[in-house]
């Protein structure tokens, strides 16, 4: 099966295709992970990438698309696969499409998951990840064990840089100009399952695999 979660930063995307990915066994193919390892190990695309995702801004299509495409192609994607914060602007979803149709694939099911602005600011605000191993927690909702240390593997737990408040409200508007246009693109298409994204975590991921059953 694959699948797209789409949502405004903060909605709980990376949350939820971890859990969806563990439970189906399909591979989660977080974008957003992508770029801040490359960011990390200094490639020649993370250094470009790394001032856009610092100013709250989008990469450009042709890098995210270049990156989805190799990954889309690798073995462990046969069966399924579940994007996360991809795609994000209408050129993306155009590209996927054509890729997925060179492989005889489609996209079966799209998640959208709906939370109001003041809770996904607040999500951000608390959202916290391990440096070492990616592990995402938030400081109320989600907290580790021990304060700033990750449970999995003892690291540092940070705030991202572009998780700084002003940087967030321009990610929110680069979200309702250029990504929400996607929820009705997806809808036209018949592939949009509505979740509501307030609430528990728990909640959320069983109520997406009951829409995923479904299908
Ligand atoms: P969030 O989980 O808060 O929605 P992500 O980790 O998905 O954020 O993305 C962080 C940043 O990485 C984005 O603000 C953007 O700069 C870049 N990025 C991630 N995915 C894409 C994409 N599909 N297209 C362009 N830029 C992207
Ligand atoms: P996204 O990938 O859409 O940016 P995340 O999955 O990173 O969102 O979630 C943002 C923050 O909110 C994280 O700190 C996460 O622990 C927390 N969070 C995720 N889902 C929920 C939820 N249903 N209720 C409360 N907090 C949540
Ligand atoms: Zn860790």
């Amino acid at each position: 099966m694959n699948i797209i979660f789409l949502g405004p930063p903060g909605s709980g995307k990376g949350t939820q295709a971890k859990i969806v990915s563990e439970r189906l066994g399909f591979p989660q193919i977080s974008t957003g992970d992508m770029l801040r390892a490359a960011v990390r190990e200094q490639t020649p695309m993370g250094l470009k990438a790394k001032s856009m995702m610092d100013a709250g801004q989008l990469v450009s299509d042709a890098v995210v698309i270049g990156i989805v495409r190799e990954r889309l192609s690798r073995s462990d994607c046969q069966k399924g696969f579940i994007l996360d914060g991809f795609p994000r602007t209408l050129p993306q979803a155009h590209a996927l499409r054509s890729a997925l149709s060179e492989m005889n694939r489609q996209i079966d099911a799209v998640i959208s998951l709906e939370v109001d602005e003041e809770s996904v600011v607040r999500r951000i605000a608390g959202r916290r990840t391990c440096r070492d191993c990616g592990k995402m927690y938030h400081v109320e909702y989600d907290p580790p064990a021990v304060v700033d240390l990750c449970d999995v593997c003892g690291g540092d737990l940070f705030l991202r840089d572009d998780d700084k408040e002003e940087t967030v409200r321009r990610r929110l508007q680069v979200y309702s100009e250029q990504t929400a246009p996607l929820v009705d693109y997806y809808t036209k298409a018949g592939l949009v399952c509505t979740v509501d994204g307030m609430q528990d975590i728990s909640e959320v991921s069983d109520q997406i695999l009951k829409v995923l059953g479904g299908n």
